[in-house]
Parts: structure tokens; sequence; C-alpha cells
């Protein structure tokens, strides 16, 4: 009998991985985002046209690359962020799985110019079909600027997949806020066709919770602290009486990475129970910080979903610190018998 197994070859393997690493173009914009911070960026910018569809472009001054890893950098599994299996348990990077790049341009024309702050010099690469099309030195200031171009223009049924415009633009200014949410101390700016829709001065996290949701925001939120052996909780919960019918306004951070957690956020509401209208879901903007080996974020290639070591013991604190919090600013009922 003969054989049939044969090895994939690699541009086919990064179109495969890209299936799942790249959705939309929001999915993008947080790859390269988390790639910024990574790098140590104090300013990020991103421009995109007709909704991330024709282009995406995000320009940092983070530590940049050099030639060699400039190159390095689009092949599949490359990171400079893990050496070994157990770096996945003292995770201090948003990436480490080392194939956003190799899959983005797998599926996209992209463009890379970096400088390290050390050279005279920049590299500026292009690819096209997972393979370097041109490659020369360039004059570019101290950084990263990643240009995506025609994103799925070699998958027509992810293309044709994707939604209106003004859909994906939501898409990505979900993505683009949730980051910047977590990371108030950097500068953001957002540009789409030409128009600014976010310029965002670094600040704490209050104001740039404020900055983002509007200025009468600031007057709902309840401040939440709390400081265990597991887990430390800190951030805002919105007064019960601006609940909105909607569920907008609800984050959850862990070690600075915006997650979902349905299991959390129901600790969130058991802490509002009796104070909220029915139908009505209170905002929340909280950061927990935990021991990186206390969670496993290596389940899905988003990264947006975790695994917490001792789910109970987070719900029961969490419910506590936001009960206190809530009581404490005087907006639980008077005669409260749960106490
Ligand atoms: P990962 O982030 O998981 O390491 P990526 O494919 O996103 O994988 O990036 C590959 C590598 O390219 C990173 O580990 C990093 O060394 C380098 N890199 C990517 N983006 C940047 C950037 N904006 N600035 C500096 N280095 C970058
Ligand atoms: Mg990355």
């Amino acid at each position: 009998m003969s054989d049939f197994i044969q090895l994939l070859p690699d541009h086919v393997a990064n179109q495969i991985a890209a299936g799942e690493v790249v959705q939309r173009p929001a999915s993008v914009i947080k790859e390269l985002l988390e790639n910024s911070i990574d790098a140590g960026a104090e300013h990020i910018q991103v421009v995109i046209k007709d909704a991330g569809k024709t282009l995406i472009q995000v320009v940092d001054d983070g530590k940049g690359m050099s030639l060699t890893d400039a190159r390095m950098s689009f092949e599949r599994h490359a990171t400079s962020k893990i050496k070994s299996a157990e770096d996945l348990f003292s995770l201090k990077t948003k990436g480490f799985r080392g194939e956003a790049l190799a899959s983005i341009a797998a599926i996209a024309h992209v463009e890379l110019k970096t400088k390290p702050e050390d050279e005279e010099v920049g590299t500026c690469i292009k690819i096209e079909g997972s393979s370097i099309s041109s490659q020369e030195p360039c004059v570019t200031p101290k950084g990263t600027s990643l240009c995506v171009k025609n994103l799925f223009y070699n998958i027509p049924a992810r293309r044709n997949f994707l939604k209106s415009d003004n859909v994906e633009t939501r898409h990505i200014i979900d993505e683009f806020q949730r980051v910047a949410l977590a990371h108030p101390h950097i500068n953001f700016a957002l540009h789409h066709n030409g128009s600014e829709l976010f310029q965002l001065n670094a600040t704490n996290y209050r104001q740039r919770i404020t900055n983002i949701f509007g200025g009468k925001t600031n007057e709902k939120l309840v401040p939440v602290n709390e400081d265990t052996e597991i887990v430390k909780i800190s951030g805002f919960v919105g007064k019960p009486e601006f609940a909105k019918r909607s569920r907008g306004e609800q984050f959850f951070f862990v070690n600075d990475r915006f997650i979902k957690s349905p299991y959390l956020n129901h600790a969130v509401v058991a802490a509002f129970e009796g104070l909220l209208k029915e139908k009505t879901y209170p905002s929340y903007f909280l950061y927990l910080q935990v021991d990186p080996k206390s969670i496993d974020i290596n389940i899905h290639p988003t990264k947006t979903e975790i695994k917490f070591d001792d789910e109970h013991a987070l719900y029961a604190m969490l419910r506590s610190a936001i009960k206190h919090s809530l009581g404490q600013f005087n907006v639980a009922p008077v005669l409260d018998f749960d106490r």
C-alpha cells in the first residue's frame, strides 16, 4: 500500500492558522496593537480605510526590530516572547504564539517598516503570498509601522463574509477601546477614512474610561478595590441607577488583557442583587491582577478566554468586593438584610 500523508507547505499551514486568528479587520487591529504594547510603545496610532478592508496601519514608537528579526517575525511559531514551555506559566506579554504576523501575511499584503533605537537606518519589507517580495533599507523613525492591505484578497469567501463598513468599524472600535482601557498610560489614536475617531492621551484609569465613554461617565463610577492573596481587584462599577438596557459597557481585564467571562459577570450581577431594575445591566470596568501561574490563557487562539485555578474563590472575592463598594458609596438600600 502506498503512503498518502505529507506535510503541508508553510503558506497553506499559515492560511489555515489565519482562519482562527483573523476573523475580520478588528482581529488584525487587536494583534497589531498587542505587538506594539509588547514592544514597549508609548504612542500607538491606528489608521484604517474602508473599515479596515482596504487598509489597516498601526504605527508605534516601541523598540523596533533588527533586519534579521524583521524577516523572522513573519515565520510561523517565531516569537521573541517565550523560549520554553515553562514560560507559558509566567506570561507577562500579550503575545506568545508567534503566529499573528505569519497568519496576517498569508491573507493580506503586508508592508513592514521598523528600526531599533540604536540603528541608523531601518528595514522595509513587503510580503505577498506569505513570502518576502522586497526588502530594502529605509529611513524611518524608531519603532514599527505595519501596513496590512487588501485583507482576505486571496480568500473570496472570507471577504464576502465581512459585514457592512459600519458593522466592521464597530468591531474595530470595540477592540481598540478594550486595548485602550487596559493601557491608560499609553497614548492611542484611531483614524478612519481621514477623520479622527479617537485621540487618547496617556492618563489614569478613571480618566481613560471617561475619555472613551463621555464626560458624564465620571459621576457614575464607584471605585472597587480589594487586595487579597490570590487576586488584586481594582477598577469601577457603574452606580445601579445608571444601569442600561444593553450590556454595552462591561469589561474584565486580567493582567491587563481584556477577557470574556460569563462566570465572573455573574459574580458582578450577584453583587448588584436587589439594586437593579428588571432587564437592566450594570456597567463595569474591572481590573484583576493574578499570579500568571494561576491562569491559563492558552485556550483559544484569540486569547479572550481564560482558565483560573480557583474560579470559585475569585467569584466570591469579586462579589464581596463590589458589594462592599456599593455599600460604602451608599447605593445599597437602607434595609439590607444581607449583611
Ligand atoms: P507573538 O506576538 O506571539 O510573539 P507575532 O507573530 O505577533 O507573535 O510577532 C512575532 C514577533 O515579531 C514578536 O515576537 C516580536 O518579536 C516581533 N514584533 C511584532 N510586532 C512588533 C512590533 N510592533 N515591534 C517590535 N517587534 C514586533
Ligand atoms: Mg503578537
